[in-house]
Formats: structure tokens, C-alpha cells, sequence
């Protein structure tokens, strides 16, 4: 028996009001998600009959017709992320499939297509404003990407190399998944895992019991019950298994063992990369072909902020010359200290993690455990609140209970205007980490996004709502949360995503906050954020310690601000080996007998890693970021954003950070740029209108040390 539809609550969300987290149960997924689909299916033939070269029509009332779907579908999504469970994931596995198809056929509809191209160049097209005109460009070439304007043949092909693309990158992502699986070393002597901190051999105990529990019908043996003391113990080529072990193992042998087969993962036999990777190139390139780009790489900056791959290797190039000296240091540094702490002959890359641990514990001496009980959740929040009031002139309020929440740790505030307190804002903050049902790492979310058209009865505009979700340290009985200083950091960076989202001013659908923001600008406001987390006056402020209540000491703040640049020209250098290696192989590049990927890694490497690579290193073969994830071509964003966001507060610093009038100004033209336009303007125009010039990466390089 079918229920009807008003009881079902993900058929009843209002678009103006909180998602009511208090009612949704995973079976209502299925039935809701099925009958907004069906629904919509229904009335394309219809929508698309009706559609006119007009902003009301093509965007407005495109997007009231989606909303419901995108209302539900948004709430099921953010479900499944932090209140996960078996139910939840086969109902939403269920639809998925259904709900991709549907956006797929909006997306490539001819009909809705013509609509967009007519309305830019029609007679409407002249009285557009910058965020409509973006919205459609946006819109136009998303459908073009997706192949809408191809015919005949050419369209038969795009659509046959699609496909193929989809399933190389699949094979691409088992291959490398089944080459780490397959690879374990088993240590049964003390002596062999000497130097692992408990936590690794803990780990690496725990991993023996699961592999051999795992093996079916294995009889128990004595030496299945492995415990972190005695071992044995299992080292995988996970993260979490192998970073650990390269960074402590004393065994130099061992060490050597792990790393060859790391970077040579994936490279041969049945789990080999090496031909996907020529595929997925040759396809990428004939792609991009047919879509009328020379080559992938143009393909890629189509979308982006960035303008050329030349811009991008000027940039990349120029933070290379910086890197490049100063890693080189950093290596003769360690070759030193290594020697002079008995090491005998020359470091080779297996040798370069475990000293660089050490040269670290000896140079700062600081740890996590040190640090905690001066971060507790409520005093970094109040300082948190107190920076965005004097930065931006908005005030945090608590509202817990205003909004229905999916777990009783999840608090609800509401962001205000400071001096007239009107509201603007609205956000959700999952602080804590929780393992079975919350999925890992932090992110920010839209949950409603600014919009006049979708504003609820008597009110002239819907204000946005922000999923703020991070998996910190919870509390303990009486104790308040005590977090990292990294979880610190990951608190500002996600605030930093929230505040470009709820503090727009734009009302164009599709170009408020966050929407139509350019992969390589997103990180802009974020990572602009983390900074103050190292500014003195506003640590003092977010730090406290739990039961004393006094500040972090000098000597503490001292050694945390020092250890933000060690080995920064390493670090750097090793990102644009990774991002020159993408775009060399994405700039009109075709892999041949001549000249395989593996020629272009060598030749990149030559001028950014300072240890020549290994004859078998072929970490491509693992490079799931370009091959099995969105980076293709994409790889230098991460630097590309932290010279904006670097830069952002260079204007702070140049404005003179003990200067308050200064600072707060500073602050108000930020919100008034970067916070306020979003995705309505260039991004390139955005960081103008800020800082007056273009960017420069002296602050970034200057933070980093890399200046000297
Ligand atoms: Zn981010």
C-alpha cells in the first residue's frame, strides 16, 4: 500500500524553511525520490515545448520546477554523509542511478539548449547583467562539454568515448585498489617494527587479525590473535599503514622494500596501469577534438578561472625557481643532520621521510597532546565568531533548537547583520567525529542557497543555509571537545567556504555564494581563513586552556609558527612535479613508443625532485587525481588557489594586521568582494576588485619562507 504523499516528509520540504532532519527516515527516500523523478519525466516533454529565450523562463522557472527534487535529493545527499546506515545507503543507491539519468537529460536537452543560446544572443541577450550573462555562459557550455551541439556521427562518436572514458577511469580506480590490496609485508620480530609509535603497530596488528580472519574458512591459529606488542604485523600500501612506517621504521631494509613497491603500484601484471593510462590520453585528446579545443588542457581551462596553460606554467614556473633552491637545502640540511646522528652514505627516497621525522621531532618538540587543552570547541568558536564580527560586521547567534537536526551534537546558528541585526544567514555545525555513521574528513555544504525566486510567502528573498560538518575530537564526560591545532585550522578553512556561501549578496539563481565559483577559485575564502589561525592577537583570542583558562604560551605559539615552513620548499616543489607532470601530459601530448607518459614524468622530474626517481617508479600508474578523479588538467588548482588566498591576507598584512581601523576596512572589502559576488563575476574580476592588481605569489612564497 502506497502512502500518501503528504506523509512522506521529503515530499513536504518548504523551499524557504530547514530541511526537517527530525521526520526523514530512509524509507521515505525511495517512494519521494521515485515520485519527483516520474514527475518530472512526465513534464519534460512539456517544459521543453514551453520554454522561451527569456530569463524568467529558461532560469526561473527552470529552477522552481527543479526545486523539489533538488530539495529532497539535497537532504537525502547530506544523510547519507553524516547519519549513514545500511538502509540509507541501498535506498539511496537505489535512485541514484535514476537521478543521474534525469540530470543527465536536462543537461543535454536540444530544446533547453537553443532556449539559453537565444536568449544570450536574442534581442533579451543586450539587457542582461553580468551574473545572468555568466549564468548562461555557464549553462550554454555545460551543455556544449556534454556534447549537445555535435551531430551524426561526431555525436555518436563523442557519446562512444564517453562511455569508454567512464569505464578506463573505473578500471583505473580497481587496479590501483586491487594493487594495494595485494601488496602486505608481514613482520613477526620486535626487532622489525622498531621505532613504529604504538599507534602504527596497533594498526598494523589490527590489520593482521582482519587479512587472516578475512581468509575464508581459515582455521584460528594462535598467531591470529596479533596484538600491537607482539605482533605480527601487517604493512599495507594504504596511507595510514605506509606513512607511518616510512616516517619510523628503523629497519632502513624494510623501508626500501615498502617504498619500491609503492611507487611501482599498479605498473604490471593484472593490475596494470600503464595501457589505461595511454587510453584514457588518446580518448581525452580526440575529445577534446571534436568539441573544437586543440587539446585536453584547453578542454579543461574552458570552465576554470585560469586562461591558458601558459599562465598557468608562468605561475607554477615562478614558484618552482623559488622551491627549487630551497629544496635542495632542505635535503643538504638533512644529509647532515642524518650523518651527524649516525647515519653513513647517501640519503636515498626511502631514507628521506624517516630523517625528515627526525630533524622535525628535533627541531620542534611540540605535539598534538601539548596543544589540545588549549583548544577547547566553545573558546575557539567564540574566538572564531569574534574575528568574522571584526573582519566582515556580522554576528554569530547560537539558535540551537530554531532548526530540526539529525543528531543532538549538531548546533544551529544564525548569522546577523552587527549593527542593524538583520538576518542574512543561517548555518548547521557537526562538530565531531563519529565513525559509524559519519563519513570522514570536513567539508562545507549548501543546504539553501540565496535566492529571489525561490523565497518563501511575504518574504522578498530565501537566505542562505550552510552545512558546516568536521570530524573533531569529541568531549569526554565533563571535558569539552580539546582539538588539534590542525582540526583548528580545518574549523577556520570550512567557516571560510560557509562565509562565501552566506554572506552573498548575489540573487541571480545559479550564481549566488558558492554556485558557479570556478574549481580553481573555490578555495579562495578557505584557505584565505587558516591564515588567522597562525595571526597572535587572534589565537589569543580562539585559545584558552580548559580548566586554567590561560593562553597558549609564547614558547608554544613560537614553535607552531616555526614548524609551518619546514621543508615548505619540499613540499612545494613536490605539488608542481605533480601539476607540471598533469599539464605536460594534457597540452597536446600523445603517448607513443617514442615517447611514453613515463618519458614526460622523467623529463618534469628533472627539474622538480631533487632525488632522481627510480627506474621503476611509475607513480602514474596511482595518480587517481587525474586518472580516476576531476583533477585531469587540474592538478595545479591547489597552488593556484593558495597564491589568491596567500595574497588575500597579504593585503591584511599590508594594511598592517596591529592596525585595527585597517584590518577592518580590509575585512569589509573582502566581504564586499570575494564573500559578496560569488559566482557573478569573474573570479579574476573578484580578486581585482579586492586587492586592486592582479595576483602575485610574494605572499605565498614570503609565508613559506621561500623568499630568502
Ligand atoms: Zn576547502
Amino acid at each position: 500500500m502506497s502512502e500518501p504523499a503528504a506523509s512522506n516528509p521529503l515530499l513536504a520540504l518548504q523551499t524557504h524553511l530547514p530541511p526537517s532532519f527530525d521526520e526523514i527516515a530512509p524509507e521515505h527516500v525511495e517512494p519521494a525520490i521515485s515520485q519527483l523523478l516520474e514527475d518530472l519525466h512526465q513534464a519534460m516533454a512539456q517544459i521543453e515545448a514551453d520554454v522561451q529565450p527569456t530569463w524568467s523562463s529558461r532560469i526561473e522557472d527552470l529552477t522552481r520546477r527543479f526545486e523539489p527534487l533538488q530539495l529532497a535529493w539535497g537532504a537525502v545527499g547530506h544523510l547519507t554523509g553524516v547519519r549513514n546506515s545500511p538502509e540509507l545507503r541501498a535506498a539511496h543507491e537505489a535512485v541514484q542511478p535514476a537521478v543521474v539519468e534525469l540530470l543527465t537529460r536536462v543537461g543535454q536537452s536540444q530544446p533547453l539548449y537553443a532556449a539559453a543560446v537565444a536568449l544570450r544572443d536574442g534581442p533579451d541577450g543586450s539587457s542582461l547583467d553580468e551574473a545572468q550573462r555568466r549564468v548562461l555562459d555557464a549553462s550554454i557550455r555545460g551543455a556544449e562539454l556534454s556534447g549537445v551541439a555535435l551531430e551524426g556521427s561526431q555525436k555518436a562518436r563523442f557519446n562512444e568515448i564517453q562511455m569508454e572514458l567512464a569505464e578506463l577511469s573505473t578500471t583505473f580506480s580497481n587496479n590501483v585498489l586491487d594493487a594495494t590490496k595485494a601488496y602486505e609485508l608481514i613482520l613477526r620480530s620486535p626487532a622489525e617494527v622498531d621505532g613504529l609509535p604504538t599507534t602504527a603497530r596497533e594498526l598494523a596488528a589490527q590489520s593482521y587479525r582482519e587479512a587472516r580472519g578475512a581468509e575464508a574458512g581459515a582455521p584460528q591459529a594462535a598467531e591470529d590473535e596479533a596484538t600491537a606488542e607482539q605482533g605480527p604485523w601487517r604493512i599495507t600500501l594504504d596511507g595510514p599503514s605506509l606513512s607511518p612506517f616510512l616516517q619510523h621504521a628503523t629497519r632502513r631494509d624494510l623501508r626500501e622494500q615498502v617504498y619500491r613497491a609503492y611507487v611501482s603500484r599498479a605498473s604490471e601484471g593484472d593490475t596494470d596501469n600503464r595501457r589505461v593510462i595511454d587510453r584514457i590520453l588518446l580518448l581525452r585528446a580526440e575529445k577534446a577534438g571534436l568539441l573544437g579545443f586543440a587539446d585536453f588542457a584547453s578542454l579543461s581551462l574552458a570552465r576554470k578561472m585560469a586562461d591558458s596553460v601558459a599562465e598557468i606554467r608562468d605561475l607554477l614556473g615562478e614558484l618552482r625557481e623559488r622551491a627549487w633552491p630551497a629544496a635542495q637545502r632542505d635535503h643538504e640540511e638533512l644529509q647532515a643532520f642524518a650523518v651527524e646522528h649516525g647515519f653513513e652514505g647517501e640519503l636515498r627516497h626511502w631514507d628521506v621521510g624517516f630523517w625528515a621525522e627526525r630533524l622535525r621531532e628535533h627541531r620542534y618538540a611540540i605535539t598534538d597532546e601539548q596543544l589540545r587543552p588549549y583548544f577547547p570547541l566553545p573558546k575557539v568558536l567564540d574566538g572564531l565568531f569574534a574575528l568574522a564580527e571584526r573582519l566582515f560586521e556580522v554576528k554569530v547567534v547560537a539558535a540551537d533548537g530554531e532548526a530540526p537536526v539529525w543528531h543532538e551534537d549538531v548546533r544551529f546558528f544564525r548569522i546577523v547583520d552587527a549593527s542593524s541585526g538583520a538576518p542574512r544567514a543561517a548555518f548547521y555545525l557537526d562538530p565531531y567525529s563519529r565513525p559509524a555513521e559519519k563519513r570522514g574528513g570536513a567539508w562545507m555544504a549548501d543546504c539553501l542557497g540565496r535566492s529571489t525566486t525561490l523565497a518563501g510567502p511575504g518574504e522578498a528573498v530565501r537566505l542562505p543555509i550552510a552545512y558546516l560538518v568536521c570530524n573533531g575530537t569529541p568531549p569526554v564526560g565533563e571535558r569539552p571537545s580539546l582539538m588539534t591545532f590542525r582540526e583548528v585550522e580545518t574549523l577556520f578553512h570550512e567557516f571560510g567556504h560557509g562565509l562565501q556561501h552566506m554572506l552573498t549578496t548575489v540573487d541571480r539563481d545559479g550564481a549566488a555564494g558558492i554556485d558557479n565559483v570556478e574549481w580553481d577559485a573555490v578555495e579562495l575564502p578557505s584557505q584565505f581563513m587558516e591564515n588567522w589561525c597562525y595571526h597572535q592577537p587572534t589565537l589569543r583570542g580562539f585559545s584558552g586552556h580548559w580548566e586554567t583558562g590561560d593562553p597558549l604560551p609564547q614558547a608554544l605559539f613560537d614553535k607552531l609558527l616555526a614548524a609551518r615552513t619546514y621543508r615548505a620548499g619540499s613540499d612545494t616543489l613536490r605539488q608542481l612535479y605533480f601539476g607540471l607532470t598533469d599539464l605536460a601530459l594534457h597540452d597536446g601530448y600523445q603517448p607513443s613508443t617514442e615517447r611514453s607518459p613515463f618519458d614526460v614524468q622523467r623529463e618534469v622530474a628533472e627539474s622538480c625532485t631533487v632525488l632522481t626517481p627510480l627506474p621503476e617508479d611509475r607513480f602514474l600508474c596511482a595518480f587517481s587525481h587525474i586518472f580516476a578523479g576531476g583533477y585531469a588538467a587540474g592538478y595545479y588548482s591547489y597552488k593556484w588557489a593558495e597564491v589568491l588566498s596567500a595574497d588575500a591576507f597579504g593585503a591584511f598584512e599590508d594594511a598592517g594586521l596591529e592596525d585595527d581601523a585597517a584590518v577592518r576596512a580590509t575585512g569589509r572589502r573582502f566581504r564586499d568582494t570575494v564573500l559578496a559576488l560569488g559566482g557573478s563575476r569573474h573570479p579574476m574580476k573578484v580578486f581585482e576588485a579586492f586587492r586592486g592588481r592582479g595576483p602575485a605569489t610574494e605572499a605565498l612564497l614570503r609565508h613559506a619562507g621561500l623568499t630568502g
